[in-house]
């Protein structure tokens, strides 16, 4: 691994050298949220900016995808597909969403693996940006994620006041890095105690700790609980929990026809939706929400875990902090753990 350090006053530089090879997605402020955006000047970079509306996982995952666009005719079908996968830089992805890359690339690139996905991986270089404070809703320590670690990053950056912290941490990193030395400065003394002091600072910070020991058992006991009935009275089934996950994949696919020409695209569904598993038949395994609702907190807390061996959350807090009749997924998690089987 190499460690560096950035004179902050040099990263708009770094950016803007980057720029003349890749396309730069970052955060960027639209009104008032932080989303990201492939930018056309360094200076739009919102380096500071709080946490994401819409997670990254955008940038590999688009919310609506063109697959491919389709000619037919009496004799003939065309197809022109369109994989879309420039060399591109991710930059300032916080240590949450980073974890959320190696959930989705347990689905999205498990054989077979999905090309449109694979290609976007392939040719972006990550670099993360550890988090400065803790929002209220944040609980990313449940799953031993560190704020301040870029684990999945080919480059990590930490904030330590005048300079970031520059780790190469992937070969890929490694050769941005030691092609342009002449941004950086070597690590001085002190920096592994200062940098565990704020690890420590940030910890305390969680409004709420999260335990998650023994849940997927737990949870397997308490399927048929009342519980998950009484939660659902609240909730709308407005699927903004899942529009806002970093970790949710599920996708329906669609044809835009005019005439003999159209677009096949895919575009991102939810389980809490009604239609998700209505079958052609008419029957629906999942017709009410309560069934919908725990199905959406088994698949993060336990299905995930039992099928990749990582869970399908990764302590954002984005759907505590979004979800308009305030179910909380620690409070969940809480109860559940509370429950009597
Ligand atoms: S955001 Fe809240 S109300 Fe909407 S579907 Fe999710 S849990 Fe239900
Ligand atoms: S379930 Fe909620 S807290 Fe967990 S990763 Fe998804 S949005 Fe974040």
């Amino acid at each position: 691994m190499v460690l560096k350090l950035l004179k902050k006053e040099r990263l708009l530089s770094f950016l803007e050298r980057l720029m003349q090879k890749f396309l730069l997605v970052a955060p960027v402020r639209e009104g008032n949220l932080t989303v990201y955006r492939p930018v056309k000047a360094a200076a739009e970079v919102a380096v500071d900016a709080p946490k994401s509306v819409v997670p990254p996982k955008e940038w590999f995952f688009p919310q609506t995808e063109e697959i491919y666009r389709y000619a037919t005719s009496k004799e003939n079908l065309v197809l022109e597909e369109n994989v879309l996968a420039p060399p591109a830089v991710l930059f300032g992805v916080r240590p949450c969403d980073l974890r959320s890359f190696q959930v989705l690339d347990a689905v999205f690139l498990q054989e077979p693996a999905d090309r449109y996905y694979a290609a976007r991986r392939e040719n972006t270089l990550l670099i993360g940006m550890s988090c400065n404070t803790a929002c209220p809703e944040c609980f990313c320590t449940a799953y031993g994620i560190s704020p301040l670690k870029g684990t999945g990053a080919d480059i990590h950056l930490t904030d330590i006041g005048t300079a970031y912290l520059v780790e190469a941490l992937t070969p890929k990193g490694e050769e941005i890095v030691l092609q342009d030395p002449e941004f950086y400065e070597e690590k001085v003394a002190g920096i592994d105690e200062a940098l565990r002091a704020k690890e420590q600072a940030l910890t305390a910070e969680f409004a709420v700790q999260v335990a998650v020991t023994d849940l997927p058992a737990k949870m397997a006991a308490l399927f048929n609980h009342p519980y998950w009935e009484e939660l659902s009275r609240r909730c709308l089934g407005c699927g903004i929990c899942t529009y806002v996950c970093p970790t949710c994949h599920c996708f329906d696919i669609t044809d835009e026809n005019r005439g003999n020409t159209g677009k096949r695209l895919r575009c991102w569904d939810a389980c809490l939706f009604r239609d998700y598993t209505l079958h052609t038949s008419g029957h629906n395994p999942r017709h009410a929400l309560h069934q919908r609702l725990r199905n959406r907190f088994f698949h993060k807390l336990k299905y995930n875990l039992d099928r990749y061996g990582i869970e399908g959350c990764v302590g954002c807090g984005r759907c505590v902090a979004l979800c308009p009749v305030n179910i909380d997924i620690r409070e969940v998690i809480a109860t559940v753990r509370g429950l009597q089987v």
